[in-house]
């Protein structure tokens, strides 16, 4: 499912891509960069901006692409540490973009560790029993534009509230895929946004400090691990054994465990780095301790890292965090065995920060409205 829109986005262009269509135009290949340097760089927000190109080329531009092709709705700030960004589309449609504070001991919050959650789709195929993103189904996938625009647009957000130093581009520490939508099932865009991403000419973001977080698509797992850029990896795992996981999971019937956890191994290998199982909790479903000890299991043999996130209540879904005694229990099943297991705290459950909750409820506001 593609969109097509009245202009491509600059921001989905590499530097290849610009340098070609800037020199079919009869300009100079060092035009390319300086476009560049004012979109990532200087953070130009219109052409005009862009004072050192001739006013020709500043037209032909603006005629050719749409320069940011997700504009601010709505900037969310919760009493806690996470902000949501709500971002409108040029078909309207709406996406989400979180950023993540966590604050170092000692030093106030704009000192904090900065994770930023993008999306990857409007919507989401994956139809996850729990999870408010694929209720409507999947609308279309992101552009590659529309995927670096989110960070763009974090990086105005962030600007705005503490000045950056000239060296440092981004202000944030690390970029999650953990928004809405399945990213493995946009692969292509994806891989084009993060390649703008890390490269010196577009933001300079180290991979290694960008995860990808998927439901499991087996073959697409495979084709990450002979990335070269080296992303990290995350697997919503959410159940142990095929049984929970095909329950609240449909993906487990194509992947089911004897194929999914192998084919995490095999990334591990090829990347040498942990891989992060993330495993939501929800009452009466996964939180059993026979749960907890597979899941142990599976853990020690891919030596990876398991995140437990306490479910976030979605209005209308039946499902429940467990009591945090529950969960306590759970973790101490990893934890003494030595597995590398994190419980994480609640962050912006305030601001329905769980994957696609924002986006669900304004879109029934304006149902609602319409
Ligand atoms: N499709 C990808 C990335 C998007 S979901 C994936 O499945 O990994 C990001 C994470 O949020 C996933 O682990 C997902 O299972 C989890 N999630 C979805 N709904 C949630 C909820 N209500 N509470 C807590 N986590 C949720």
């Amino acid at each position: 499912m593609k969109f097509s829109p009245a202009k491509p986005a600059l921001t989905g262009e590499t530097l290849e891509t610009l340098t070609a269509a800037l020199a079919a135009r009869g300009q100079p290949p060092f035009r390319a960069r300086q476009i560049l340097d004012w979109v990532y760089k200087k953070r130009a927000r219109s052409w005009d901006d862009m004072t050192n190109l001739p006013k020709a080329l500043r037209a032909w531009l603006a005629e050719t692409y749409a320069l940011l092709p997700a504009q601010l709705v709505l900037n969310r700030q919760s009493a806690d540490v996470t902000d949501k960004l709500l971002l409108e589309l040029e078909d309207k449609a709406l996406i989400e973009t979180v950023i993540i504070r966590v604050p170092q001991d000692g030093v106030g919050l704009d000192h904090s560790r900065k994770t930023i959650c993008i999306s990857t789709q409007v919507g989401c195929a994956m139809a996850c029993a729990f999870c408010a993103s694929g209720l409507a189904g999947l609308k279309r996938d992101l552009s590659a534009g529309e995927i670096v625009a989110q960070l763009l647009q974090v990086c105005y957000a962030e600007d705005a509230r503490t000045p950056r130093a000239r060296s440092e581009l981004a202000s944030f520490d690390n970029i999650v895929v953990m928004g809405m939508g399945e990213p493995l099932a946009n692969y292509d865009a994806l891989i084009r946004a993060l390649t703008i991403l890390n490269a010196e000419w577009g933001l300079g973001f180290g991979a290694r400090r960008i995860t990808v977080s998927t439901s499991g698509l087996v073959p697409k797992i495979l084709k990450l691990a002979d990335e070269p850029l080296g992303f990290r990896l995350a697997i919503s795992l959410h159940g142990a054994t095929d049984e929970v996981r095909a329950r609240i999971m449909p993906v487990n019937k194509a992947y089911p465990l004897a194929r999914l956890l192998p084919a995490v191994k095999t990334f591990s290998e090829k990347h040498g780095r942990m891989v992060t199982l993330e495993f939501i909790l929800i009452a009466d479903v996964n939180d059993s301790l026979e749960q907890a000890k597979k899941l142990r299991d599976i853990a020690q043999d891919l030596h990876a890292h398991v995140n437990l996130i306490p479910y976030n209540t979605v209005e209308g879904l039946p499902w429940k965090r467990p009591e945090v005694a529950r969960q306590l229990a759970f973790a101490e099943v990893l934890e003494r065995a030595g597995v590398s297991v994190t419980l994480r705290r609640e962050k912006g459950h305030d601001i329905n920060a769980a994957c696609g909750q924002l986006r669900l409820k304004t879109e029934r506001e304006r149902e609602a409205a319409a």
